[in-house]
């Protein structure tokens, strides 16, 4: 046993990968990965199923969070985090900071949920309500970094982030080799990122395929043009809204990802339902996205990996979820 920190690099290839792996795996154990009857029966080809539901913060998104948390020089624990976010990477960032023992202050715009305000507070950051849109409290946000010293914590444009995110992928693939696809849903691009970085090492023949929503398709556009684009974002996904791409991530999908799915939001909510019913899964919006893309191909591959990439869901959500049931 090493008694030195380990601090990951923040080089985006395997290596980088495995040293985040041994970062995250102290604080995070595997999550599960499941194939269910029904829903093999129901797709037409088995289809393995990565739960990261049961994260501790409900999203995939901690594990950045904890890798960032190792890679922070003492300079930025002494001033702290600041990022602007709605959801999971608020909460990603205030688990970051707790586990660092530094503070993190997180900007969220008028039209948050109060539940998303409290968990991320319940986290122990400091919650500054400002503006009425992401894009005011971003700039909110960057003002205070600038004028108290704080770390910005970018949502997408963070090796140490990308590399986090990867470990999910890690154990996936090293969990199912044989998985011919893959459908990872895609924000700002990081899992999606860190999920070609780990397919190129252990098992270049899978396919990587992103998903997003046809009414937010700005990293969609991105990837499609080559360019840095901006695009309307009226989803009412939220782990999927992102109305500009995000320049790293977006270097690595540029000849990592093999292809990229539009959804349509009711379609993403129907593979809600189907993994509430299959799979005894509760999905938010961005978590059903690889489902409903993998459920609007003609065929089905004869294994495919869809990552359920979190359950925040709110009570109206579940509600809609349930009274769509009923339809
Ligand atoms: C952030 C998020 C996504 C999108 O991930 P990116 O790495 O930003 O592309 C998907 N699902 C959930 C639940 C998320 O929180």
């Amino acid at each position: 046993m090493t008694t030195t920190p380990l601090r990951p690099t923040t080089t985006l290839d395997l290596d980088g990968v495995l040293r985040a792996a041994e970062v995250v795996g102290r604080v995070l154990p595997p999550t599960p990965s499941w194939s269910y009857p029904v829903l093999d029966r129901r797709v037409g080809g088995r289809v393995v199923v990565k739960h990261e539901n049961v994260q501790p913060t409900g999203a995939f998104k901690v594990r950045g969070g904890v890798n960032l948390a190792a890679s922070l020089t003492p300079d930025e624990l002494r001033r702290g985090l600041v990022t602007a976010s709605t959801g999971n990477h608020a909460q990603s960032t205030a688990y970051a900071a707790r586990l660092a023992g530094t503070r993190a202050v997180v900007v969220m715009p008028e039209s948050a949920p109060a539940v998303k305000r409290e968990a991320v507070a319940a986290l122990g950051a400091e919650v500054v309500v400002h503006g009425p849109d992401l894009g005011e409290a971003a700039a909110h946000a960057r003002a205070l970094a600038a004028r108290e010293g704080l770390r910005w914590v970018s949502p997408g444009d963070d090796p140490a982030i990308v590399l986090g995110h990867a470990t999910l992928h890690l154990e996936l693939f090293t969990a199912h080799p044989d998985l011919e696809v893959l459908f990872v849903p895609i924000g700002s691009g990081t899992s999606a990122a860190g999920a070609c970085l780990v397919r190129d090492a252990l098992a270049p023949h899978c396919r990587v395929v992103g998903v997003q929503s046809s009414a937010a398709r700005a990293a969609h556009d991105s990837w499609r043009s080559g360019t840095l684009a901006s695009a309307p974002c009226r989803t009412r996904i939220a782990g999927l809204a992102t109305c500009a791409g995000y320049a790293l991530p977006q270097s690595v999908l540029a000849a990592g990802l093999d292809d990229f799915l539009l959804v349509d939001d009711d379609d993403v909510d129907a593979a809600a339902r189907v993994l509430a019913t299959d799979a005894h899964t509760l999905a938010e919006g961005a978590g059903a996205a690889s489902l409903a893309a993998l459920l609007s191909l003609p065929a089905a591959p004869a294994v495919s990996g869809v990552v359920v990439s979190g359950g925040n869901a709110s009570l109206e959500e579940l509600v809609a979820l349930g009274s769509g049931l009923a339809r």
